[in-house]
């Protein structure tokens, strides 16, 4: 196994440089080797800022924006997470080493398949996996203290927030293709508040479970 210590250290000092302040994201970072989590072929553009193709046409998000949203969901150890969009499972990783218990859906198989023997093998204990349409959340684990959205959603997913705890948080990219921008979403007395905080690309949030892309 090739050892990314010296691009990983990079990696992290270029976050820093852009901003990342928060040392408990940044030490995520730095322990959850990325490299795992990508196809055989790019494991070497790992520690590279920038979001890479994983099997059937989805996306790892850049780790930039993982900081970002992680840092913006302001988690402790304490906190229950859900996840929608497990993907590779990397951003579930992450949070693993961050809050009390992650929950993550996924909607492709093969995908959720793959991210759960990375769980095992990294021995991040803390996460539980769901196959299933992420629209519909996780009543049966739900309240969540923070929920976080890996894929687009064209407008906010009112049953997501009715899923979140009050004085929680969630953070997902809102918007049609090409004009979305990634939203802070505070719980206050049951309303969601929303804070614009970045452009960003994410790939849609489709219905239902199934096989495509
Ligand atoms: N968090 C991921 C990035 C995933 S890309 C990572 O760290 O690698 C977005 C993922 O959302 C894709 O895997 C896609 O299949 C998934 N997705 C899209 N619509 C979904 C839905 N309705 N429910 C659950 N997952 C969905």
């Amino acid at each position: 196994m090739t050892d990314y210590t010296v691009e990983k250290a990079q990696l992290i000092m270029r976050l820093r440089a852009q901003s990342i302040r928060n040392s408990e994201v940044l030490s995520a970072l730095e322990k959850i080797p990325r490299d795992l989590f990508l196809p055989q072929a790019l494991r070497k553009h790992a520690y590279e800022d920038a979001s890479l193709p994983i099997a059937n046409g989805q996306t790892i998000s850049q780790p930039y924006i993982v900081a970002r949203m992680t840092e913006a969901l302001e988690i402790s150890q304490k906190h229950r997470v859900l996840e929608i969009g497990t993907g590779s499972g990397y951003q579930a990783a992450i949070l693993s080493h961050l809050s009390r218990r992650v929950y993550t859906i996924e909607r492709l198989r093969p995908l959720l398949v793959q991210a759960e023997n990375l769980f095992r093998k990294l021995q991040l204990t803390n996460i539980t996996t769901l196959h299933g349409d992420g629209y519909r959340g996780w009543p049966e684990a739900a309240p969540f203290d923070r929920i976080i959205v890996t894929c687009r959603c064209d407008e906010l997913p009112m049953k997501l927030l009715d899923q979140l705890k009050d004085d929680g948080i969630l953070i997902a990219p809102i918007g049609v293709t090409g004009q979305e921008a990634l939203f802070r979403v505070s719980k206050k007395a049951g309303k969601g508040e929303m804070e614009q905080l970045m452009p960003v690309r994410f790939v849609p949030m489709v219905s239902g479970t199934g096989h495509d892309a």
